[in-house]
């Protein structure tokens, strides 16, 4: 196994104030280009409407930037992707992505020390390898999306696999396998029946 993949790098990625700000850019940059789309179904301009989050372990970002259409009679919400939360999990994508993937890369007392520090439980961590290995792999999203890597990705060692492809070790990495998964944020995806 590669050295820097033994390193503290999901720590260091979940203190870092730079990716934490890159990340609300991000997102900040997906709501206005939905705002600029407007309203889907009726062309109506849309206001904000987001929802508020709680979530543990990582940053503190309590609010999913949505929309909402401001014509009346039609006032559909509309969530533009993000690279911060994946779907309704009380966890940012960030801790989800890294925690299940340093079940495969790190060793075991390394990722129970890490798990306790962000109050995970076992029981969470496992809905969280489930997701992966069953909703993630035979969901349209990734049907699709696996034939662009070569060679072919390990999908019983997701998503470890999928992080070591993109290079998580590094904020850049990292941000660009999220900017990868967002697409499952959105309402109606797989992502969201998982809690
Ligand atoms: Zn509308």
């Amino acid at each position: 196994m590669k050295k820097a993949i033994e390193g503290n790098w999901c720590q260091a990625h979940l203190a870092d104030e730079n990716l934490r700000q890159l990340l609300e850019k991000v997102d900040a940059d997906l709501l206005q280009a939905a705002q600029v789309r407007g309203c889907q179904w009726c062309e109506g301009k849309l206001h904000r409407a987001d929802y508020e989050r709680k979530p543990r372990g990582g940053p503190a970002w309590d609010r999913r930037f949505s929309l909402c259409c401001a014509e009346e009679g039609c006032r559909r919400r509309h969530t533009p992707p993000s690279v911060r939360f994946l779907g309704r999990r009380v966890y940012v994508g960030l801790v989800v992505v890294l925690v299940s993937a340093m079940r495969h890369g790190l060793t075991a007392p390394r990722v129970q020390r890490i798990r306790e520090q962000l109050g995970i439980d076992r029981r969470t961590l496992e809905r969280w390898r489930q997701w992966w290995l069953a909703t993630f792999v035979q969901g349209s999203f990734w049907k699709a999306a696996k034939a662009r890597f070569l060679p072919r990705l390990c999908e019983a060692t997701l998503p470890w696999s999928l992080a070591q492809a993109f290079g998580v070790e590094c904020a850049d990495g990292l941000r660009r396998l999220l900017e990868f998964l967002a697409p499952l944020t959105t309402r109606a995806s797989p992502a969201d029946r998982v809690g």
